[in-house]
């Protein structure tokens, strides 16, 4: 069996900690790997190799930063199948899925070369008499981030795209269920000449995640993951001085007006719903169409269509609409949530328990489920099921759909499906949640927006991306400087003010 290793000033390292998880191909459920499981002194060796090659990296000019990742976008264009391939193989997900997480990544990567630009200062001639004023923003020097299952390589691209071209050094703790796709995307930096030490990859669980939280040295932690630990990572790292910023979970409602094309909005569901099993922080996870007519009407397209929907392996290429879930106790969770489901009384139209695959019986698929008439006090409404299981509360007005998804806990992403502007533009202007499509299901921004919910899908203020990543990635330092001939005798014993 394949064994691991970190990434620790750019070369592989096995782990000396002696603890390993299992890494699962989801689609046999064979352990196909173990990854190493840091111990603090493992990740603080990291973060001696970063302190030690930061400074050198941050007074690189942004312009060379800049086009290292214009080579690291050539890489990824390069290997994108072999980066694919890896990433289904270790996460379940379809190749062509898996080579959009890597896209999405990359773009955020290809944003990152506008450094230079994005990190111009801003400058006040004569601020005063003589006064010249500038702010400039500078690294944190070593950064950290957490990343989770679902998407191996865009979000820890995401993440250390902006943290390097700021001029931080990074160490990621990626996901220990799928951590190949990550060790790579380190290799492939190197090669595109980023210096050893600004990119390392420490595997690990919470071992590793504490050792980070409380290790001194670290600025910043950047997560993303489940919602009870992005609020544990932010309430220990803020009180141990960090910035952090934390990406939590999600229920993302999707509001089907009677004007809505029911064709269109039937097949944005089925592909914002069991796209990638569910395991998507954008997944719609809940359909509310408006007035019993359009939730009948809509049931009589949806049906169909999820019966239709095909599950496999990601060796089986196109013939496949989603894999596995990532391991057996996402499907043994997701069952659960199922079950309370249909005792809690929803009405289980399309019934995916008991799906056998000839050949993959060990493997971690889940059919598709499709519950309607569910109601808000239910498990499978107020819980994030992270599976190929859409629930459709009915709503009988605009303003209770609306109210619906207010008060839910998560506010990541929304969508609403009408043809009236106005009932659009009433919806965007009101709801509390993070990122709203306008018949778009997964309203993910581009990589020069920005991304992040409200509620509890977040914790910290700035988002990922777009230009929140560099004020996140970087402090601000303001300069105001005078010269010898501007400055007055005698000293001056009150707050200076512009008269
Ligand atoms: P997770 O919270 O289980 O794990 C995320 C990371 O935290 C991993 O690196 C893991 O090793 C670490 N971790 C797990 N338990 C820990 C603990 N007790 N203490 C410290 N660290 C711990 O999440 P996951 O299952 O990998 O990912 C799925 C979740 O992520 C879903 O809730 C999904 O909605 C969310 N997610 C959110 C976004 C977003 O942008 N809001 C994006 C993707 C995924």
């Amino acid at each position: 069996m394949q064994e691991l290793t970190h990434y620790l000033n750019g070369a592989h390292v096995k782990g000396t900690s002696g603890r390993f998880a299992d890494v699962f191909n989801p689609a046999t459920g064979e352990v196909q790997a173990r990854t190493p499981l840091a111990s603090a002194e493992e990740l603080d060796t990291a973060v001696q190799y970063a302190m030690a090659a930061q400074p050198a990296w941050a007074a690189t000019n942004p312009q060379r930063r800049a086009r290292v990742l214009m080579k690291f976008v050539a890489l990824l264009n390069r290997d994108m199948d072999k980066l694919a391939e890896a990433l289904s193989r270790e996460h379940g997900k379809t190749l062509p899925d898996a080579a959009g997480d890597v896209q999405r990544g990359l773009e955020v990567v290809e944003y990152c070369i506008g450094a230079p630009e994005l990190l111009k200062g801003e400058y006040t001639d004569s601020a005063g008499p003589g006064i010249d004023m500038y702010s400039m923003r500078q690294a944190l020097g070593v950064t950290a981030g957490i990343t989770p299952f679902n998407f191996p390589a865009m979000i820890p691209m995401w993440m250390f795209a902006p943290a390097i071209a700021c001029g931080n050094a990074f160490i990621l703790k990626p996901s220990e269920r799928d951590p190949s796709v990550p060790l790579m995307l380190a290799e492939l930096l190197e090669e595109a000449g980023l210096p050893k030490g600004i990119i390392q990859v420490v595997n690990g669980d919470k071992e590793a995640v504490d050792a980070i939280l409380h290790h001194e040295v670290i600025q910043s932690v950047g997560f993303v993951g489940s919602t009870p630990i992005a609020e544990y990572i932010y309430a220990t790292g803020c009180a141990n001085g960090k910035r952090v910023q934390c990406f939590g979970g999600a229920k993302n409602h999707m509001i089907i007006m009677p004007d809505a094309d029911m064709d269109q909005a039937a097949d944005a569901l089925v592909g914002a719903g069991y796209g990638a099993a569910g395991e998507r922080c954008m997944a719609i996870s809940v359909a509310v169409p408006v007035g019993d007519d359009t939730a009948d009407r809509l049931m009589e397209k949806l049906v169909p269509r999820v019966e239709k929907l095909k599950v496999g392996p990601y060796t089986a290429g196109n013939d496949v609409d989603y894999g596995p879930v990532v391991t057996a106790a996402a499907k043994a969770n997701i069952e659960r949530l199922v079950q309370t489901g249909i005792d809690q009384g929803a009405k289980l139209l399309v019934d995916g328990r008991n799906f056998n695959l000839q050949g993959y019986e060990d493997g971690f698929f889940v059919g598709p489920h499709l519950f309607d008439h569910a109601t808000k006090d239910m498990d499978i409404y107020q819980k994030e099921i992270f599976g190929p299981v859409l629930t459709c509360v009915r709503a009988q007005s605009y303003e209770e759909a609306l109210g619906l998804a207010m008060d839910h806990e998560y506010g990541n992403g929304t969508a609403i499906f009408t043809r009236d502007g106005d009932a659009a533009r009433d919806f965007a202007n009101r709801i509390n949640i993070g990122m709203v499509g306008i018949n778009v299901p997964i309203p993910v921004p581009l990589a020069y927006h920005t991304f992040g919910g409200w509620k509890k899908s977040v914790f910290g203020d700035l988002n990922q991306h777009g230009p929140d990543a560099f004020k996140f990635y970087t402090r601000t330092k303001t300069v105001t400087a005078r010269w010898p001939s501007g400055i007055k005798d005698g000293g001056e014993f009150s707050i200076p003010v512009m008269e």
